[in-house]
């Protein structure tokens, strides 16, 4: 309701708001979303924010959708930020530890947020047809909000995507279709189709409103935390959607009065067999380039390439945060001590969050007395030939 634009991530250039978006016009890199934010600040203050909805739509002010009757929603977001004491304990150094349990939102993982926000907004904008090549969580997010919504879902994953993703997309009324390849050989066929079908492609990034749900986890960290942000994040990244949502939401709220200056050291985390953002952190480039053979179990890491790959690496280094990748065993490993430590059933990717933050630990990158947030990105019960 307060959304002014789209502007380039890298070029600049202004793109029109309330109409059907994809990327640039003229470089093909993402639009992201800009408000009046004066105007978002005069209409909500955050001390009113106590008496609002529990789900991600709180931050009303600051999200899509001009009309509320369009909102798709099953009460998403708003997940708890559980203190990790028996894990923190653990560690040679001592540390306030939360882990946000992303698990329990809709769908059990957090492409919920994104998904709330881009199908609301293609609802508003007409679009009946919604395509999305997947990773496995993605998918089973936009077929359950689109059969909210009442439009037709087309999902292309590759063939060996856990199987829970496969049949609760069966079973939530979307056309899905199998590919021997990765996710980004199903984003081809997306591409080379969408035009013909009169598909919206809500490909991560490639539309504009995903990353504005997955930003609320920014807005979310600051609120629950008393307005002040953690002193590192640790993120596992596949399109890294949610860690620059969440920068994007840090600047906001700076804009608006609610948080200072100060930002979290924002940590990657990636799996050893498909480490991108971490090869390209550490060689100084801007953009990363593909990583060949891409096999993790960790289903939404495995992103060889993204195309927001640039605004990871950005936020990483001007945040003085880092990119640490862990082997594949170590972190299905790390869901089981999680479980037993804290009673979180948590996603591979999440779990993969512990043995990165023991690497910062050991290499002194966290120091005694600070705070530090892991995101667990979903929950384990989606991956359960991983545990067998
Ligand atoms: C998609 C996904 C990720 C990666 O999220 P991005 O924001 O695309 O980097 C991490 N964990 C889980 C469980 C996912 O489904
Ligand atoms: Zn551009």
């Amino acid at each position: 309701m307060n959304i002014t634009h789209l502007e380039c991530a890298l070029c600049g250039l202004r793109h029109e708001a309330h109409t059907l978006q994809n990327l640039c016009t003229a470089c093909g890199k993402p639009l992201l979303v800009r408000y009046d934010l004066q105007k978002a600040s005069a209409s909500l203050k955050k001390e009113d924010l106590a008496s609002r909805v529990s789900s991600l739509w709180r931050y009303r002010e600051l999200l899509p959708a001009v009309d509320d009757k369009n909102i798709v929603s099953f009460g998403e977001g708003w997940t708890p930020l559980l203190a990790a004491s028996r894990l923190a304990a653990a560690l040679p150094v001592k540390l306030d530890l939360f882990i946000k349990d992303e698990g329990q939102n809709p769908t059990q993982s957090f492409k919920a947020r994104g998904m709330t926000a881009a199908i609301s907004m293609a609802k508003e904008l007409g679009v009946t047809k919604l395509a999305v090549p997947s990773a496995g969580n993605a998918a089973g997010a936009m077929a359950a909000y689109a059969a909210r919504a009442g439009m037709e879902a087309h999902i292309f994953m590759p063939s060996d995507t856990p199987q829970a993703n496969i049949i609760e997309c069966g079973q939530t009324g979307a056309n899905v279709t199998l590919i021997d390849g990765l996710i980004t050989d199903c984003g081809k066929i997306v591409a080379e189709r969408k035009e013909a079908e009169g598909w919206f492609d809500v490909s991560t990034l490639k539309e504009p409103y995903r990353v504005e749900g997955k930003k609320t986890m920014g807005y979310e960290l600051a609120e629950q935390m008393g307005w002040k942000l953690p002193d590192v994040v640790l993120y596992p990244t596949g399109g890294g959607t949610g860690l620059i949502g969440m920068w994007k939401a840090f600047d906001e709220m700076e804009q608006m009065g609610w948080i200072g200056s100060k930002r979290p050291r924002m940590v990657s985390v990636q799996s050893e067999s498909c480490a991108p953002i971490v090869r390209a952190f550490h060689a100084g480039g801007r953009f990363a380039d593909e990583f060949e053979n891409a096999a993790t179990v960790a289903s939404g890491l495995r992103v060889p390439k993204a195309i927001g790959d640039f605004l990871i690496l950005d936020a990483l280094r001007a945040s003085g945060g880092t990119a640490i990748s862990v082997p594949d065993a170590d972190l299905i490993k790390a869901v089981g001590e999680i479980g037993a430590a804290e009673g979180i059933f948590a996603a591979p990717e999440g779990a993969a969050c512990l043995p990165a933050l023991r690497k910062l630990v050991d290499d002194g990158l966290v120091a005694d007395g600070e705070s530090v947030v892991i995101f667990n990105t979903g929950s384990g019960i989606k991956y359960l030939e991983a545990f067998s």
